[in-house]
Protein backbone atom coordinates (compact mmCIF):
# COMPACT_ATOMS: atom_id res chain seq x y z
CA UNK A 1 0.00 0.00 0.00
CA UNK A 2 1.35 3.06 -1.12
CA UNK A 3 0.60 6.04 0.90
CA UNK A 4 0.63 9.80 0.28
CA UNK A 5 3.65 9.91 3.06
CA UNK A 6 5.40 7.83 0.89
CA UNK A 7 5.42 10.25 -1.77
CA UNK A 8 6.53 12.91 0.51
CA UNK A 9 9.43 11.10 1.60
CA UNK A 10 10.50 10.65 -1.77
CA UNK A 11 10.36 13.94 -2.76
CA UNK A 12 12.18 14.63 0.30
CA UNK A 13 15.06 12.65 -0.65
CA UNK A 14 14.94 13.14 -4.35
CA UNK A 15 18.53 14.86 -5.32
CA UNK A 16 16.73 16.84 -8.28
CA UNK A 17 14.46 18.35 -6.00
CA UNK A 18 15.95 21.80 -6.38
CA UNK A 19 15.72 21.65 -10.10
CA UNK A 20 12.06 22.51 -10.31
CA UNK A 21 12.93 26.26 -8.93
CA UNK A 22 14.26 26.73 -12.43
CA UNK A 23 11.32 26.78 -13.82
CA UNK A 24 7.94 28.86 -13.51
CA UNK A 25 5.09 26.93 -12.74
CA UNK A 26 1.75 27.69 -11.33
CA UNK A 27 1.97 26.90 -8.15
CA UNK A 28 -1.32 24.87 -7.63
CA UNK A 29 -0.87 23.17 -10.91
CA UNK A 30 0.21 19.57 -11.70
CA UNK A 31 1.65 20.14 -15.42
CA UNK A 32 2.55 16.79 -16.61
CA UNK A 33 2.48 17.52 -20.61
CA UNK A 34 6.52 18.62 -20.76
CA UNK A 35 6.23 15.71 -23.08
CA UNK A 36 4.10 18.36 -25.21
CA UNK A 37 5.20 21.69 -24.49
CA UNK A 38 8.07 22.15 -21.71
CA UNK A 39 7.39 24.39 -19.25
CA UNK A 40 9.01 27.65 -18.88
CA UNK A 41 12.18 28.51 -17.38
CA UNK A 42 12.69 31.57 -14.91
CA UNK A 43 15.26 32.63 -16.84
CA UNK A 44 13.42 32.85 -20.12
CA UNK A 45 11.36 35.88 -19.88
CA UNK A 46 14.52 38.28 -18.83
CA UNK A 47 16.86 36.52 -21.45
CA UNK A 48 14.03 37.41 -24.15
CA UNK A 49 13.41 40.87 -22.70
CA UNK A 50 16.91 41.95 -23.09
CA UNK A 51 17.83 40.05 -26.52
CA UNK A 52 14.22 41.99 -27.92
CA UNK A 53 15.48 45.52 -25.62
CA UNK A 54 19.33 45.74 -25.49
CA UNK A 55 20.51 43.52 -28.40
CA UNK A 56 17.47 44.25 -31.13
CA UNK A 57 16.38 47.69 -30.03
CA UNK A 58 19.48 49.33 -29.38
CA UNK A 59 22.35 47.25 -31.08
CA UNK A 60 20.51 46.45 -34.09
CA UNK A 61 22.13 45.08 -37.12
CA UNK A 62 25.09 44.80 -35.08
CA UNK A 63 24.05 42.11 -32.27
CA UNK A 64 24.55 39.76 -35.17
CA UNK A 65 28.09 39.60 -33.98
CA UNK A 66 28.42 41.73 -31.27
CA UNK A 67 25.58 39.82 -29.23
CA UNK A 68 26.65 36.10 -31.33
CA UNK A 69 23.44 35.84 -33.01
CA UNK A 70 24.62 34.07 -36.10
CA UNK A 71 26.40 31.44 -34.19
CA UNK A 72 23.54 30.89 -31.57
CA UNK A 73 22.63 27.71 -33.63
CA UNK A 74 25.89 26.03 -33.31
CA UNK A 75 26.30 27.59 -29.90
CA UNK A 76 22.71 25.46 -28.55
CA UNK A 77 23.51 22.91 -31.09
CA UNK A 78 26.36 21.95 -28.59
CA UNK A 79 24.71 22.01 -25.59
CA UNK A 80 22.16 19.60 -27.25
CA UNK A 81 24.93 17.50 -28.44
CA UNK A 82 26.10 17.02 -24.79
CA UNK A 83 22.50 15.40 -23.72
CA UNK A 84 22.48 13.04 -26.51
CA UNK A 85 26.10 11.65 -26.91
CA UNK A 86 27.60 13.69 -29.90
CA UNK A 87 30.37 15.94 -30.15
CA UNK A 88 30.72 19.54 -30.77
CA UNK A 89 30.49 20.87 -34.47
CA UNK A 90 28.21 18.28 -34.51
CA UNK A 91 24.57 19.61 -33.81
CA UNK A 92 23.10 22.53 -35.64
CA UNK A 93 19.81 23.53 -33.86
CA UNK A 94 17.59 24.75 -37.07
CA UNK A 95 14.40 24.59 -38.25
CA UNK A 96 11.47 22.30 -37.20
CA UNK A 97 11.62 18.73 -36.38
CA UNK A 98 9.55 18.51 -39.88
CA UNK A 99 11.92 20.26 -41.81
CA UNK A 100 15.07 18.49 -40.44
CA UNK A 101 13.16 15.23 -40.97
CA UNK A 102 13.08 16.39 -44.80
CA UNK A 103 16.61 17.72 -44.80
CA UNK A 104 17.96 14.42 -43.42
CA UNK A 105 15.73 11.95 -45.59
CA UNK A 106 16.85 13.64 -48.77
CA UNK A 107 20.71 13.25 -47.72
CA UNK A 108 20.16 9.43 -46.80
CA UNK A 109 17.91 8.68 -49.76
CA UNK A 110 20.99 10.51 -51.73
CA UNK A 111 23.62 8.33 -49.95
CA UNK A 112 21.32 5.17 -50.79
CA UNK A 113 20.96 5.95 -54.43
CA UNK A 114 24.83 6.13 -54.54
CA UNK A 115 25.66 3.11 -52.59
CA UNK A 116 22.96 0.97 -53.53
CA UNK A 117 20.93 2.32 -56.36
CA UNK A 118 18.46 -0.65 -56.73
CA UNK A 119 16.77 -0.61 -52.96
CA UNK A 120 13.66 1.38 -53.52
CA UNK A 121 12.17 0.94 -49.64
CA UNK A 122 11.82 3.76 -46.61
CA UNK A 123 11.29 1.42 -43.72
CA UNK A 124 8.84 2.53 -40.55
CA UNK A 125 6.24 2.16 -38.06
CA UNK A 126 2.78 2.57 -38.59
CA UNK A 127 2.07 4.50 -35.08
CA UNK A 128 5.09 6.69 -36.04
CA UNK A 129 4.35 10.47 -35.69
CA UNK A 130 2.33 11.90 -38.43
CA UNK A 131 4.83 14.62 -39.57
CA UNK A 132 7.34 11.66 -40.16
CA UNK A 133 5.56 9.36 -42.36
CA UNK A 134 3.78 12.43 -43.89
CA UNK A 135 7.35 13.80 -45.05
CA UNK A 136 8.36 10.32 -46.24
CA UNK A 137 5.52 9.80 -48.09
CA UNK A 138 5.93 12.77 -50.08
CA UNK A 139 9.87 12.06 -51.06
CA UNK A 140 8.83 8.29 -51.58
CA UNK A 141 6.39 9.89 -54.00
CA UNK A 142 9.07 12.19 -55.53
CA UNK A 143 11.38 8.92 -56.12
CA UNK A 144 9.54 7.04 -57.10
CA UNK A 145 10.08 4.73 -54.05
CA UNK A 146 8.00 2.99 -51.21
CA UNK A 147 7.47 3.87 -47.44
CA UNK A 148 6.38 0.66 -45.92
CA UNK A 149 4.93 0.76 -42.76
CA UNK A 150 4.62 -2.21 -40.32
CA UNK A 151 4.36 -3.07 -36.70
CA UNK A 152 6.85 -2.31 -34.27
CA UNK A 153 7.40 -6.31 -33.76
CA UNK A 154 7.50 -6.88 -37.17
CA UNK A 155 10.58 -4.01 -37.73
CA UNK A 156 13.32 -6.40 -37.41
CA UNK A 157 11.90 -8.81 -39.75
CA UNK A 158 10.99 -6.20 -42.40
CA UNK A 159 14.92 -5.11 -43.01
CA UNK A 160 16.69 -7.01 -45.90
CA UNK A 161 18.39 -5.63 -48.94
CA UNK A 162 15.38 -3.91 -50.44
CA UNK A 163 15.53 -1.40 -47.76
CA UNK A 164 17.09 2.20 -47.89
CA UNK A 165 16.53 3.64 -45.06
CA UNK A 166 14.85 2.68 -41.89
CA UNK A 167 13.50 5.70 -40.54
CA UNK A 168 12.50 5.69 -36.69
CA UNK A 169 10.80 7.54 -33.54
CA UNK A 170 12.83 6.35 -30.35
CA UNK A 171 10.33 6.84 -27.91
CA UNK A 172 6.85 6.16 -29.17
CA UNK A 173 4.54 9.35 -28.97
CA UNK A 174 1.00 7.47 -28.25
CA UNK A 175 2.59 4.56 -25.82
CA UNK A 176 5.66 5.79 -24.56
CA UNK A 177 7.50 2.68 -25.76
CA UNK A 178 11.35 2.94 -26.69
CA UNK A 179 13.17 1.52 -29.06
CA UNK A 180 16.42 -0.57 -28.23
CA UNK A 181 18.88 2.30 -30.67
CA UNK A 182 21.88 0.33 -31.05
CA UNK A 183 20.05 -3.30 -31.84
CA UNK A 184 18.33 -1.44 -34.61
CA UNK A 185 21.18 0.69 -35.81
CA UNK A 186 23.46 -2.96 -35.64
CA UNK A 187 21.26 -4.79 -37.66
CA UNK A 188 20.06 -2.46 -40.10
CA UNK A 189 23.93 -1.83 -40.82
CA UNK A 190 24.27 -5.79 -41.67
CA UNK A 191 21.59 -5.35 -44.19
CA UNK A 192 23.09 -1.98 -45.47
CA UNK A 193 20.35 0.16 -44.62
CA UNK A 194 20.91 3.72 -42.93
CA UNK A 195 19.27 4.94 -40.13
CA UNK A 196 17.23 8.17 -39.13
CA UNK A 197 15.97 8.53 -35.29
CA UNK A 198 13.45 11.28 -34.52
CA UNK A 199 14.46 11.54 -30.77
CA UNK A 200 11.11 14.44 -30.44
CA UNK A 201 10.68 12.46 -26.73
CA UNK A 202 13.69 11.25 -25.94
CA UNK A 203 16.23 14.38 -26.35
CA UNK A 204 16.51 15.49 -22.33
CA UNK A 205 14.46 12.61 -21.32
CA UNK A 206 16.62 9.62 -21.49
CA UNK A 207 19.97 9.08 -22.02
CA UNK A 208 21.54 8.69 -25.38
CA UNK A 209 24.74 7.36 -27.24
CA UNK A 210 24.06 8.59 -30.73
CA UNK A 211 27.60 7.60 -31.49
CA UNK A 212 28.11 4.71 -29.56
CA UNK A 213 25.04 3.38 -31.03
CA UNK A 214 26.12 4.26 -34.02
CA UNK A 215 23.05 5.90 -35.70
CA UNK A 216 23.70 7.57 -39.09
CA UNK A 217 20.99 10.37 -38.52
CA UNK A 218 18.78 12.13 -35.84
CA UNK A 219 16.98 15.17 -35.39
CA UNK A 220 14.71 16.24 -32.59
CA UNK A 221 12.14 18.62 -30.83
CA UNK A 222 13.04 21.88 -28.84
CA UNK A 223 9.68 22.55 -27.37
CA UNK A 224 9.20 19.17 -25.52
CA UNK A 225 11.38 17.93 -23.17
CA UNK A 226 14.36 20.59 -23.85
CA UNK A 227 11.61 23.44 -22.38
CA UNK A 228 12.70 25.81 -25.23
CA UNK A 229 9.34 27.49 -25.59
CA UNK A 230 6.10 27.25 -28.36
CA UNK A 231 7.33 26.83 -31.52
CA UNK A 232 11.09 26.73 -30.48
CA UNK A 233 13.87 25.54 -33.05
CA UNK A 234 14.83 22.02 -33.94
CA UNK A 235 18.31 19.93 -34.15
CA UNK A 236 19.86 18.24 -36.40
CA UNK A 237 22.61 15.95 -36.07
CA UNK A 238 24.68 13.57 -38.68
CA UNK A 239 26.68 11.46 -38.10
CA UNK A 240 30.36 13.12 -39.24
CA UNK A 241 31.34 10.21 -41.19
CA UNK A 242 28.28 11.22 -43.71
CA UNK A 243 27.79 15.15 -43.15
CA UNK A 244 29.94 16.05 -45.87
CA UNK A 245 28.52 14.00 -48.62
CA UNK A 246 25.32 15.64 -49.92
CA UNK A 247 24.02 18.46 -49.98
CA UNK A 248 20.61 18.64 -47.72
CA UNK A 249 18.44 19.63 -50.49
CA UNK A 250 17.18 22.81 -48.59
CA UNK A 251 20.27 24.83 -49.74
CA UNK A 252 20.01 28.16 -48.52
CA UNK A 253 22.75 30.59 -47.93
CA UNK A 254 22.84 29.77 -43.85
CA UNK A 255 24.32 26.68 -45.00
CA UNK A 256 27.11 28.12 -47.81
CA UNK A 257 30.80 27.96 -47.15
CA UNK A 258 31.11 31.53 -47.64
CA UNK A 259 27.61 33.40 -47.00
CA UNK A 260 28.93 36.57 -47.07
CA UNK A 261 30.71 36.30 -50.54
CA UNK A 262 27.21 36.20 -51.63
CA UNK A 263 28.17 34.35 -54.86
CA UNK A 264 25.69 33.24 -57.12
CA UNK A 265 26.67 29.41 -57.42
CA UNK A 266 26.28 27.42 -54.12
CA UNK A 267 29.13 25.70 -52.47
CA UNK A 268 28.32 23.76 -49.03
CA UNK A 269 29.84 24.77 -45.81
CA UNK A 270 31.74 21.79 -44.68
CA UNK A 271 30.02 19.72 -41.46
CA UNK A 272 26.55 20.44 -39.91
CA UNK A 273 26.91 24.07 -40.85
CA UNK A 274 25.13 22.89 -44.26
CA UNK A 275 22.15 21.60 -42.33
CA UNK A 276 20.70 25.18 -41.88
CA UNK A 277 18.81 26.75 -44.53
CA UNK A 278 18.46 30.13 -44.09
CA UNK A 279 18.22 33.05 -41.18
CA UNK A 280 17.30 31.42 -38.01
CA UNK A 281 14.85 32.51 -35.28
CA UNK A 282 16.82 34.41 -33.21
CA UNK A 283 14.46 35.36 -30.09
CA UNK A 284 13.43 31.48 -30.22
CA UNK A 285 16.44 30.43 -30.44
CA UNK A 286 17.69 32.71 -27.20
CA UNK A 287 14.28 30.51 -25.50
CA UNK A 288 15.73 27.31 -26.53
CA UNK A 289 19.15 28.38 -25.10
CA UNK A 290 17.72 28.78 -22.05
CA UNK A 291 15.85 25.63 -21.58
CA UNK A 292 18.74 23.63 -22.64
CA UNK A 293 20.38 25.55 -19.70
CA UNK A 294 17.85 23.71 -17.56
CA UNK A 295 19.05 20.44 -18.68
CA UNK A 296 22.49 21.14 -18.38
CA UNK A 297 22.00 22.56 -14.65
CA UNK A 298 21.08 18.78 -14.10
CA UNK A 299 24.79 17.77 -14.87
CA UNK A 300 26.01 18.86 -11.36
CA UNK A 301 23.52 16.22 -9.98
CA UNK A 302 24.27 13.29 -12.33
CA UNK A 303 23.00 14.22 -15.18
CA UNK A 304 20.76 12.26 -18.15
CA UNK A 305 21.37 8.81 -15.90
CA UNK A 306 20.22 10.79 -12.69
CA UNK A 307 16.98 12.42 -14.63
CA UNK A 308 16.33 8.72 -15.81
CA UNK A 309 16.52 7.61 -12.62
CA UNK A 310 14.26 9.56 -11.25
CA UNK A 311 11.91 9.36 -14.50
CA UNK A 312 11.40 5.84 -14.20
CA UNK A 313 10.66 6.14 -10.47
CA UNK A 314 7.89 8.46 -11.31
CA UNK A 315 6.54 6.53 -14.09
CA UNK A 316 6.74 3.03 -11.67
CA UNK A 317 4.99 5.50 -9.47
CA UNK A 318 2.61 6.54 -11.14
CA UNK A 319 1.29 2.87 -12.75
CA UNK A 320 1.19 1.52 -9.19
CA UNK A 321 -1.14 3.92 -7.71
CA UNK A 322 -3.80 3.99 -10.34
CA UNK A 323 -3.33 -0.49 -10.29
CA UNK A 324 -3.97 0.40 -6.09
CA UNK A 325 -6.69 3.31 -6.27
CA UNK A 326 -8.04 3.40 -10.14
CA UNK A 327 -9.46 -0.54 -10.28
CA UNK A 328 -12.51 -1.39 -11.58
CA UNK A 329 -12.58 1.74 -14.16
CA UNK A 330 -11.63 0.47 -16.93
CA UNK A 331 -8.00 2.00 -17.26
CA UNK A 332 -5.64 0.05 -19.06
CA UNK A 333 -1.71 0.95 -18.92
CA UNK A 334 -0.55 0.55 -22.59
CA UNK A 335 3.22 2.18 -21.31
CA UNK A 336 5.88 -1.18 -21.53
CA UNK A 337 6.87 -2.24 -17.48
CA UNK A 338 10.01 -3.10 -18.54
CA UNK A 339 11.70 -0.17 -17.72
CA UNK A 340 14.42 -1.01 -20.69
CA UNK A 341 11.57 -0.15 -23.26
CA UNK A 342 9.77 2.85 -21.19
CA UNK A 343 10.51 6.71 -22.00
CA UNK A 344 9.76 9.23 -19.85
CA UNK A 345 5.09 8.92 -20.05
CA UNK A 346 2.44 7.01 -18.80
CA UNK A 347 -0.21 6.41 -21.07
CA UNK A 348 -3.88 4.74 -19.95
CA UNK A 349 -6.03 3.31 -22.49
CA UNK A 350 -9.80 3.38 -22.31
CA UNK A 351 -12.49 2.47 -24.66
CA UNK A 352 -14.60 5.68 -24.12
CA UNK A 353 -14.59 8.80 -22.29
CA UNK A 354 -10.95 9.30 -22.77
CA UNK A 355 -11.17 13.02 -23.82
CA UNK A 356 -13.83 13.30 -21.54
CA UNK A 357 -11.41 12.53 -18.62
CA UNK A 358 -8.45 14.06 -19.56
CA UNK A 359 -10.74 17.44 -19.97
CA UNK A 360 -11.92 16.88 -16.46
CA UNK A 361 -8.43 16.57 -14.99
CA UNK A 362 -7.55 19.64 -16.49
CA UNK A 363 -10.65 21.64 -14.59
CA UNK A 364 -9.11 19.91 -11.48
CA UNK A 365 -5.64 21.45 -12.39
CA UNK A 366 -3.56 17.97 -13.63
CA UNK A 367 -2.75 18.96 -17.11
CA UNK A 368 -1.91 15.71 -19.27
CA UNK A 369 -3.25 15.52 -22.97
CA UNK A 370 -5.53 12.86 -25.01
CA UNK A 371 -4.53 11.23 -28.16
CA UNK A 372 -7.28 9.25 -30.15
CA UNK A 373 -6.96 5.68 -31.39
CA UNK A 374 -7.59 4.97 -34.69
CA UNK A 375 -11.02 2.90 -33.82
CA UNK A 376 -8.70 -0.80 -34.20
CA UNK A 377 -5.71 -2.27 -32.80
CA UNK A 378 -4.79 1.58 -31.44
CA UNK A 379 -7.05 2.60 -28.37
CA UNK A 380 -7.88 6.17 -27.31
CA UNK A 381 -5.41 7.04 -25.20
CA UNK A 382 -4.93 9.70 -21.70
CA UNK A 383 -1.10 11.10 -21.81
CA UNK A 384 0.71 11.82 -18.90
CA UNK A 385 4.28 12.82 -19.72
CA UNK A 386 6.93 12.78 -16.31
CA UNK A 387 9.38 15.30 -16.65
CA UNK A 388 12.00 14.54 -13.80
CA UNK A 389 13.27 18.29 -14.26
CA UNK A 390 10.29 19.72 -12.34
CA UNK A 391 7.94 16.76 -11.89
CA UNK A 392 8.23 15.88 -7.92
CA UNK A 393 6.42 12.57 -6.06
CA UNK A 394 3.83 14.15 -4.60
CA UNK A 395 2.82 15.51 -7.64
CA UNK A 396 2.22 11.82 -8.97
CA UNK A 397 -0.23 11.28 -5.84
CA UNK A 398 -2.19 14.42 -6.36
CA UNK A 399 -2.47 13.10 -10.26
CA UNK A 400 -3.58 10.07 -9.87
CA UNK A 401 -5.67 10.90 -6.43
CA UNK A 402 -7.61 13.65 -9.21
CA UNK A 403 -8.21 10.99 -11.78
CA UNK A 404 -10.12 8.32 -9.12
CA UNK A 405 -12.10 11.15 -7.85
CA UNK A 406 -12.78 11.97 -11.79
CA UNK A 407 -13.78 8.26 -12.09
CA UNK A 408 -15.87 7.61 -9.05
CA UNK A 409 -17.51 10.88 -9.51
CA UNK A 410 -18.98 10.34 -13.32
CA UNK A 411 -18.18 13.82 -13.26
CA UNK A 412 -16.04 13.24 -16.99
CA UNK A 413 -19.44 12.35 -18.53
CA UNK A 414 -20.85 15.97 -18.17
CA UNK A 415 -21.34 17.93 -21.41
CA UNK A 416 -18.55 20.71 -20.86
CA UNK A 417 -15.86 18.27 -20.74
CA UNK A 418 -17.44 16.18 -23.94
CA UNK A 419 -16.58 19.49 -26.18
CA UNK A 420 -13.63 18.61 -28.63
CA UNK A 421 -11.24 21.28 -29.13
CA UNK A 422 -8.65 21.85 -31.91
CA UNK A 423 -6.13 20.89 -30.11
CA UNK A 424 -6.36 17.56 -28.05
C1 LIG B 1 6.35 16.51 -31.65
C2 LIG B 1 6.87 15.69 -32.76
C3 LIG B 1 7.17 16.27 -33.98
C4 LIG B 1 6.88 17.72 -34.21
O1 LIG B 1 7.26 18.21 -35.43
P1 LIG B 1 7.11 19.76 -35.76
O2 LIG B 1 7.79 19.94 -37.03
O3 LIG B 1 7.70 20.51 -34.60
O4 LIG B 1 5.64 20.07 -35.82
C5 LIG B 1 7.74 15.47 -34.97
N1 LIG B 1 7.98 14.15 -34.74
C6 LIG B 1 7.66 13.57 -33.56
C7 LIG B 1 7.94 12.12 -33.35
C8 LIG B 1 7.09 14.31 -32.54
O5 LIG B 1 6.76 13.73 -31.40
Amino acid sequence: MITLQDCQQQDLQDPLGSLRDLFDIPEALVYLDGNSLGALPRSTATRIARTVQHEWGQGLIRSWNQAGWFDLPHKVGDKIAQLIGAASGEVVAADSTSINLYKVLSAALNMAGQDHPTRRIVLSERSNFPTDLYIAESLCKERGMRLQLVEPEDLLGALNSDIAVLMLTHVNYRTGAMHDMQAFNVQAKSHGALTIWDLAHSAGAVPLELKTAQADFAVGCGYKYLNGGPGAPAFVWVNPLHTDRFWQPLSGWWGHATPFEFTPDYRPAAGITRYQCGTQAMLSLVGLDCGVDTLLAAQALGGMNALRKKSLALSDLFIALVEQNCQGHGLRCVTPLEHSSRGSQVCLARDEGAYAIVQALIARQVIGDFRAGDGGTHPDILRFGLTPLYVGFVDVWNAVDQLRQVLQSGEWQEPQFNQIQIVT
